[in-house]
């Protein structure tokens, strides 16, 4: 299998029999009828020396086959926190093809009632059952669940990341081979840190064979209940190398308490301060207190595009890290006329069903709309339109005017000025200016429920403001024009009333002559609409080092990339910044500390603020 989008294979078809909860698909139980808690107690986490082997660790990586009920994922949890230093971070990745539902996840944890707050937790967090990888931060930011749901082999080949210790938990051997393969184990062993651990209730001799060949020291244990061995092991082969091309390696990581300057106080400044004090550091959000950078309410959507593209899969995880994250409420609807069919098809692709994408007829959307639409298209029920102010709060982290002196790291995070702060790195960064009206409450608009797009979109009545109609969209020379971007312009304003009218012509002919009102802004745009996170490159040096191997084509295993000591971006967030800049947030956390990463390595190669740079090489230039 190779990187990508693997879609999820199912959904989990488990019944209760015996006090067991039960897999009818692979015919095994989910845990011991013998006492699940205590088996997990006994096969995983002494099996991989826990809690011994978080000592001393300020960062401990779990990776685990097999997400099932959660209940190893508790039973770890719950450990580490009673044993792990204060300031630690645990971070598990899980993979599950067949994600449970809530409440038979519910009824398997009922039993377990010293873990009850803690899956209480864990339930109240869980993303919905569709494909992908999905990052939750739990224990107020300092254990990291990276949920990968799709099949394993697949979701394997997507992880960049250094385990310290795996629990192989996928049924028994011989009712899902599938799980245990000597593929399975090779990839393991190659996300494996120097050392790993690994524990699983099989003793299987091809399970045994599988690890001993794959470069584990394999030891029998005695099993749990009726079973007489269980394994344990641990990693003596050498590290693999990284797999990301040299020009788009991670740096270094930097090691917990470590300082880090985020520069820029918008909303990707926020997001990068809130992640990387989670992930453990020391953060200093750097700039002016918050200003006005967005308008008084932000239209937070699903854009669906081809999961087979790294594009389409970070803007679906993106989308619902900003439904888990952020106050969304109220819904939308997306009436773009045409091309909507296919946008519900990649959402199909992707898992999701009617609660996240929904087709309505015209008669629908109007009706959920409470006024006339001309046409049909879909509705996002879990989408909606938050006030930036109340998104991401950043109280607790320190602030300053200036990038402090003993930072290792600084995160640049301005927007379309960014480009200015780091110009060695050439960015191929763009300032697009956005304007958005502001438009006055009438008869014919009042009825209108909820959020419209349709290429703009269009708000219900909005208190002291009253309805936004955005957004126009024009590049911007910032190094020319370093102001005047944020004065209003009559053409921009007729023209977003020009494409409403195609959708709501009855809204459109009333605000005819409506007074020039509302905002303007400058997003930072890059030529693939993706954002730049992580390492800023020195291009000359890029250029110099890799200019003429990429230029031929060569296969490359070296220099290091040269990065700018210390640089590096998150920008370049486009119209979506409210959603992206989690994802991409979290990303670069997990970049500057070598946790795994909560994106596949393809999304965050598509990410890499060096792409164009490296495209620019492999063309000549
Ligand atoms: N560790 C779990 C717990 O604490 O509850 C129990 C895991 S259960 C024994 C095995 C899990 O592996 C099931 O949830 C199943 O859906 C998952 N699984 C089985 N085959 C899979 C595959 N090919 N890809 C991904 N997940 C798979």
């Amino acid at each position: 299998m190779s990187p990508g989008f693997h879609p999820l294979p199912g959904r989990a078809r488990a019944t209760w029999q015996d006090g067991a909860l039960r897999s009818e698909a692979f015919g095994d139980v989910y845990f011991s009828t013998a006492g699940g808690l205590a088996e997990t107690r006994h096969v995983f986490l002494e099996g991989i020396g826990a809690p011994g082997c978080f000592a001393g660790r300020q960062r401990f990586v779990l990776g685990e086959l097999g997400f099932g009920t959660g209940l190893n994922f508790l039973a770890l949890w719950d450990l580490w926190r009673k044993s792990a230093p204060p300031a630690a971070r645990l971070h598990v990745v899980s993979i599950e093809g067949y994600p449970l539902s809530t409440a038979d996840m519910a009824a398997a944890h009922a039993a377990f009632s010293e873990l009850a707050s803690l899956a209480a937790e864990l339930r109240d967090r869980l993303p919905p059952a569709v494909a992908g990888f999905h990052r939750l931060r739990l224990d107020g930011g300092r254990v990291a669940l990276t949920l990968l749901y799709g099949p394993v082999h697949g979701m394997l080949e997507n992880l960049a990341g250094r385990v310290d210790a795996w629990f192989l938990d996928g049924f028994a051997p011989a009712r899902n081979p599938e799980m245990w393969t000597p593929e399975i184990f090779r990839r393991i062993a190659r996300l494996s840190a120097p050392g790993a651990r690994l524990a699983t209730f099989s003793a299987a001799g091809a399970v045994r064979r599988g690890l001993a060949e794959a470069g584990f020291a394999v030891e029998k244990r005695p099993g749990f209940g009726s079973k007489r061995e269980c394994l344990a092991a641990r990693f003596t082969g050498p590290m693999a190398p990284d797999e990301a091309p040299p020009w788009f390696a991670a740096p270094a990581p930097l090691a917990p308490g470590t300082r880090v300057a985020v520069v820029g106080t918008g909303i990707a400044g926020r997001a990068a301060a809130r992640a990387l004090t989670d992930e453990g550091f020391a953060v200093t959000l750097v700039g002016e207190a918050d200003g006005a950078a967005a308008p008084p309410r932000v239209a937070v959507a699903p854009r669906l595009a081809d999961p087979n593209d790294p594009y389409g899969r970070f803007m679906a995880q993106a989308f619902l890290m900003a439904q888990a994250a952020l106050p969304l409420a109220g819904g939308s609807l997306h009436l773009p006329g045409s091309d909507w069919e296919r946008q519900l098809e990649f959402a199909r692709w992707l898992g999701w069903g009617d609660d996240l994408a929904r087709p309505v007829t015209q008669a629908e959307a109007a009706e959920i709309a409470g006024i006339s639409t001309a046409r049909g298209g879909l509705h996002f029920p879990l989408a909606g339109l938050p006030d930036p102010a109340a998104c991401l709060p950043v109280d607790g982290i320190a602030r300053a005017a200036d990038i402090p002196d003993d930072a290792a790291a600084v995160i640049l995070a301005a927007g379309a000025w960014t480009a200015g702060l780091a110009p060695a790195a050439e960015p191929a960064l763009f300032a697009n200016r956005g304007q958005v009206a502001f438009l006055p409450p009438m008869a014919a608009t009042r009825a209108l429920r909820l959020p419209i797009s349709f290429g703009g979109h269009v708000t219900p009545a909005i208190a002291g403001v009253g309805h936004v109609l955005g957004s126009s969209y024009g590049r911007w020379n910032l190094a020319e024009n370093p102001g005047g971007w944020s004065g209003l312009r009559r053409e921009d304003q007729d023209g977003m009333l020009a494409g409403l009218a195609q959708v709501l012509p009855g809204l459109a002919d009333g605000w005819r002559t409506a007074p020039l009102a509302g905002w303007a802004g400058l997003r930072a745009t890059t030529l693939d609409h993706l954002p730049f996170v992580g390492p800023l490159a020195d291009a000359a040096a890029y250029r110099a080092v890799y200019g003429e191997d990429l230029r031929r084509g060569r296969r490359i295993a070296g220099p290091p990339a040269p990065y700018l000591p210390r640089m590096y971006a998150l920008t370049g967030l486009g119209s979506r910044g409210f959603q992206t800049a989690l994802p991409a947030a979290e990303l670069l956390a997990s970049m500057l500390s070598g946790a795994p990463l909560p994106v596949d390595r393809l999304v965050a190669e598509a990410l890499h603020p060096a792409r164009f740079l490296v495209r620019e090489m492999k063309k000549g230039g």
